[in-house]
């Protein structure tokens, strides 16, 4: 029977591998960082210019949102693996363009079926996009869509509110801290199917 792959020989093999065009301009590669046995995986949109230096995933203004997050479920980084679709950063910030999220999507495939996690979190519209083209991030967020995606192992996903998004919008802010609550519950449910 063939290996699961450990998740550093697939950040290493990808960092080799990866035909990203953003690898041009960006620093380094922000691979998925956290425990690699978590039950769930948290994927955002690329890394910004303080990921870029530091090579972590969410370590600016977003990941400091995210860390409190957490941490209103009793949770911290090192309990969960943290991730983003597109593993380097777009210059300026930009979007990433479709083209470099397809060039990064078989390394972040291969990163979540080692990991199997129970439930993936979408953060924000670009992550949930990836998965599921056609949903809308204020209809959707909040709920958990059941699926069966080509090449993923897992079947539960969550889309929320990017962190970065309720900076300066106190009702976003609201809704997501409202929504990160029912990821205990909803990590129960999925446990009993
Ligand atoms: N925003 C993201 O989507 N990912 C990061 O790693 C940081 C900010």
């Amino acid at each position: 029977m063939k290996q699961k792959s450990s998740l550093t020989t697939i950040h290493k093999k990808w960092i080799k591998k990866c035909t990203c065009e953003l690898r041009n301009t960006a620093l380094r590669a922000v691979t998925g960082n956290g425990n690699e046995h978590s039950l769930i995986v948290f994927i955002g949109e690329a890394p910004g210019k303080k990921e870029d230096e530091t090579g972590i995933p969410f370590v600016g203004s977003a990941g400091r949102i995210l860390d409190e997050l957490l941490s209103s479920i009793r949770m911290k980084r090192e309990d969960v693996y943290i991730t983003n679709i597109v593993k380097y950063r777009p210059p300026n910030n930009r979007d990433p363009l479709p083209a470099e999220k397809l060039a990064c999507r078989a390394w972040l495939h291969e990163e979540l079926n080692s990991i199997q996690p129970l439930l993936i979190v979408l953060l924000g519209r670009h992550a949930m996009n990836n998965f599921f083209s056609d949903l809308t991030i204020s209809r959707v967020h909040g709920k958990l869509l059941h699926a069966t995606i080509p090449d993923i192992s897992t079947h539960y996903f969550l889309p929320l509110y990017h962190p970065a998004a309720t900076l300066y919008n106190g009702s976003l802010k609201k809704s997501l801290y409202k929504d990160f609550k029912k990821i205990p519950s909803y990590v129960r449910k999925i446990e009993k199917k």
